[in-house]
């Protein structure tokens, strides 16, 4: 279940956010490789992809196959609907966090706002992952092109650290795991959505490249900062063992193992 929040425009300039990609066990679901596709699944939310007009259309549509698809799982374990916030400001805009020095959302981040319960994703900054520009190391290698499903994958990594705070492992003061872990479990549970939307027969050809490409964008050698995401390879590799497996719990060893 997710609820939109409301924007305004941004009159303040507002520092760069420190949580970028979030600041901040699962038990088995219906393995997805048991899904048949079937023709009705072409109609699924995600071809949108295709036909939006607007990038808030496309977080939309994401947002809200991704909450379907978790809401399933959680449903299955017996747990309660997840909730979650969900803000896409234009930009310029910005919406209300707690996460941001300035108390507003700026034009160049993407987080989950624990203390907020919110997803936030500036659609400035969706544009610019969409175009392979935002680049969190210096390696210049590019093996795929980015796209639609880089945003994607963006959107489910921080719907997964709403997950995490469902299951009380994120607070707005605490982490249960060192944070390079949560980050890769994140990424880890975005594959594992991204499995369900093959599975649906709703992935276009080279989404997935897409989105192992902005892992690997995305990932970081800052090893002894508390930011630390993960490496480029641990992010891509976090995020295609997910995707792979198409099991929660297949994603635990990055909380639990130690690397
Ligand atoms: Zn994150």
């Amino acid at each position: 279940m997710t609820k939109r929040l409301a924007t305004f425009t941004l009159t303040v300039a507002s520092a760069a956010s420190l949580l970028l990609f979030g600041s901040t066990a699962a038990s088995a679901a219906s393995p997805p490789h048991a899904i048949t596709v079937t023709p009705a699944d072409v109609s699924s939310p995600l071809d949108i992809v295709t036909t939006s007009t607007t990038m808030d259309e496309f977080l939309v549509s994401i947002v809200t196959n991704v909450d379907g698809y978790w809401s399933g799982v959680w449903d299955t374990d017996g747990l309660a609907t997840p909730a979650v916030n969900y803000a896409f400001p234009l930009p310029g805009e910005s919406v209300e966090t707690l996460c941001s020095q300035t108390g507003l959302s700026d034009d160049v981040s993407a987080f989950y706002c624990p203390a907020d319960d919110t997803i936030v994703v500036s659609q400035q900054f969706a544009t610019r992952v969409w175009e392979g520009a935002i680049k969190a190391n210096p390696d210049l290698t590019e093996r795929y092109p980015t796209g639609d499903f880089s945003v994607a994958y963006v959107v489910a990594h921080e719907y997964a650290h709403s997950l995490q705070a469902e299951l009380g492992w994120v607070t707005d003061t605490s982490l249960a795991y060192p944070g390079y872990k949560i980050e890769l479990h994140a990424d880890c549970w975005a594959g594992v959505w991204a499995n369900s939307a093959y599975y649906a027969g709703i992935l276009e050809s080279g989404d997935v490249e897409e989105a192992v490409q902005t892992a690997l964008d995305l990932g970081d050698y800052y090893v002894t900062d508390p930011t630390h995401h993960g490496t480029p390879a641990q992010r891509s590799g976090a995020f295609l063992t997910g995707y792979n497996s198409g099991l929660p719990e297949a994603c635990e060893p990055y909380l639990t193992d130690v690397y």
